[in-house]
């Protein structure tokens, strides 16, 4: 017998509920992966994402090569492809792991549809992309279908039993036959952030080790310092697949201790977001919360959201994280905090336009977490704090004490020592004229005024 594996966003061997549940019942198992027309009718296969995702494909398939096996790698419509290779093998089930987005559910009809009149069994794992599932805790309340706040919504989740990780396949057999589209390479897409981090499990695996043994333990007194660059770096593994995080969990609670705890705690935010976006689809393009914005258009806001998507507001702090986005296609979680809260708050520029960006850059770019994190600094998403507004220079002194993290991606400010870079519209004339920095695009008490305006408060 044979089952194909219908690989998705879970590009890994290790912990693998839908190839171990395939190697346990069928003698022959593809390994499949669709490049799929849709993902790009979609805009998501932006250049950073797809360069990281060939080398995820490429290490898989080296991967199964070690194992005895091969991946197949198929070009167009998912459902068509999958039916194709039934047909061609004639597989008695596909295996996939169960997806949050809207288009993750669609596929799934669209393979149903496709695998009923070829008798073929459609099976969708769970806690594969993610620890607990969407749906599998649940607010108690007649008509709540997820939770909205997160502190609840963590207490049930650190109390579900976790199950045991899967260790990787020893050997794979793959039926002759299917034949399989040469794997991209990196090296074939244009546009990429040159200093965009490798992809693929080995890597992840290297990656997750080296966290563990350097990084875990001072996480919870490191992981808001933005010069120390002391957080994971693991997010496109975790969007990727290349990483279980079901088996991350696991290890982070064997390692136990403080730096263990907060850092579970921030691998909830993700399937926390994957929750709302499963219930509330809509989430990835409407106000979750409708606040009746009337966000700013016209040509002074497009200057001023060119200027921030290029690092040159005038605001080092801002710059900083903007040209880190640039330059490596990730930027640290206080940056995405401190960059969008600017965007929205202080410019007063719609959240979607600021989510468009990230989505075009960051490797790690991902529906439910970018647009719900988005909208929890809008103040359109779960924040219980709608109205908070991060002022980039308070941010800038306690997060960037010293300035490091400005001058190490703003270099033409990198004269100025200690603090005093964050503000350099108070050197005085003669200095602030040797800096070719701009000045602030917008005062940040106007800004404010505005906003506080739009939203109705005093
Ligand atoms: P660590 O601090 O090491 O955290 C470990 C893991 O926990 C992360 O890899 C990530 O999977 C998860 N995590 C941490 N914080 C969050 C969070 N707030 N929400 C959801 N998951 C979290 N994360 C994405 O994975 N994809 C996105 O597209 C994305 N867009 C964002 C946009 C904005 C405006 C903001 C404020 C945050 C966004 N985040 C996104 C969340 C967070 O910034 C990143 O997950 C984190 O910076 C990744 O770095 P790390 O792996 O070193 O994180």
């Amino acid at each position: 017998t044979v089952a194909v594996v219908l690989f998705t966003s879970d590009l890994r061997l290790h912990d693998h509920p839908p190839l171990h549940a395939a190697l346990a019942s069928a003698d022959e198992v593809v390994p499949l992966f669709v490049l799929d027309d849709g993902v790009e009718a979609a805009g998501f296969g932006a250049p950073n994402r797809r360069a990281f995702l060939a080398d995820c494909l490429r290490d898989l398939d080296a991967g199964l090569r070690e194992r005895g096996g091969r991946l197949v790698v198929r070009e167009g419509d998912v459902a068509e492809e999958v039916g194709g290779v039934v047909t061609e093998t004639g597989a008695g089930a596909v295996h996939v792991a169960a997806g949050v987005s809207a288009y993750a559910q669609h596929r799934e009809e669209r393979l149903r549809e496709a695998l009923t009149p070829l008798r073929c069994r459609l099976s969708v794992h769970d806690a594969v992309s993610n620890v607990v599932p969407p749906g599998a805790v649940m607010p108690s309340g007649a008509d709540r279908d997820h939770f909205a706040v997160f502190t609840p919504y963590f207490r049930r989740w650190s109390e579900q039993g976790l199950r045991s990780p899967f260790g990787a396949p020893r050997t794979v057999r793959v039926p002759e036959g299917p034949a399989s589209a040469g794997l991209p390479s990196r090296a074939g897409v244009r546009g990429l952030s040159p200093g965009l981090a490798e992809g693929g499990e080995a890597e992840g695996r290297r990656r997750s080790a080296a966290w563990r043994r350097n990084g875990l333990a001072s996480y919870e007194e490191r992981h808001d310092d933005l010069a120390g660059d002391a957080t994971s770096r693991l997010s496109p593994h975790l969007h990727f697949g290349t990483l279980s995080p079901t088996e991350l969990v696991h290890r982070a609670r064997a390692a136990g201790g403080p730096g263990a705890e907060a850092f579970v705690r921030q691998v909830c935010w993700r399937d926390f977001h994957h929750q709302v976006l499963a219930a509330r689809p809509a989430a990835a393009r409407s106000d979750y919360r409708p606040r009746q914005d009337r966000w700013r258009t016209g040509s002074a806001a497009a200057d001023e959201t060119a200027a921030w998507k290029e690092g040159r507001t005038g605001y080092p702090v801002v710059d900083a994280a903007m040209r880190q986005l640039l330059h490596e296609g990730w930027m640290h979680n206080r940056g995405r905090l401190l960059t969008a809260s600017f965007l929205v708050k202080t410019l007063y520029v719609d959240w979607r336009t600021g989510a468009r960006h990230f989505l075009d850059l960051l490797a790690d770019g991902d529906i439910a977490n970018n647009q719900l994190n988005w909208q929890w600094v809008a103040g359109t998403g779960t924040d219980s704090r709608p109205n908070r507004v991060l002022n980039p220079v308070t941010q800038a002194r306690r997060y960037d004490p010293e300035g490091a993290y400005v001058r190490r991606w703003v270099p033409e400010l990198a004269g100025i020592s200690g603090p005093a870079v964050h503000e350099p519209w108070k050197l005085p004339g003669r200095e602030r004229a040797r800096y070719d920095y701009p000045e602030p695009v917008v005062r940040l008490q106007d800004g404010l005024a505005r906003f506080k305006e739009a939203r109705g408060l005093d």
